[in-house]
């Protein structure tokens, strides 16, 4: 599968205060919704299964044909992560931990996700196998990991995140 010295590796937003070795213990490895879990109509397709998808990784550092994310494609439609193509969002808990295939990817994340915190935040990076279940944000580029080594931890660097803001915010209008 993979080419290259080594294993591809993925990065993860941790808090400072807490033991990333946690990220390796298989009970723990689950992601779900920051906030309150929502069930109903996915209010991020708008019922119709499928959505556009953005690789952020690809958009920040480069579009890249060995990405786990979209092979190179960077934007393209695919089924909805949210509602999974139901058009009905059932099942907000997934199995995995929420990573990006480059920091930079990450770093955009954060910014797009404006109620994120990045203050108190390190960047953890991780190597694993990919899960089978999909992220609720697989459409801007997130995967979800089973990880099985913690390769770095790193401080998360909020000014970086803000100039992304800064940036990006002014494309949208
Ligand atoms: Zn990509
Ligand atoms: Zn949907």
């Amino acid at each position: 599968m993979s080419a290259g010295s080594g294993p591809r590796t993925f990065f993860h937003c941790h808090p400072e205060g807490e033991d990333p070795g946690v990220l390796l213990d298989p009970d723990q490895q689950v992601t779900e919704p920051w906030g309150e879990p929502e069930h109903g109509p996915c209010d991020k397709c708008g019922g119709r299964g499928a959505t556009a998808y953005e690789c952020f990784s690809c958009m920040e550092a480069g579009t890249d044909p060995s990405c786990p994310v979209c092979q190179g494609r960077v934007r393209f439609e695919q089924t909805c992560p949210t509602c999974q193509g139901s058009g009905e969002i059932h099942r907000t808990r997934r199995r995995g931990i929420a990573v990006f295939p480059k920091r930079e990817g990450l770093y955009r994340y954060l910014a797009w996700k404006n109620d994120a915190g990045v203050e108190g935040k390190v960047v953890v990076e991780l190597a694993g196998e990919l899960s089978d279940d999909c992220d609720l944000d697989a459409d801007h580029g997130a995967l979800l990991i089973l990880p099985r080594q913690l390769v770095s931890v790193e401080p998360l660097d909020a000014e970086s995140v803000r100039a992304i803001s800064d940036r990006t915010g002014e494309e949208d209008e």
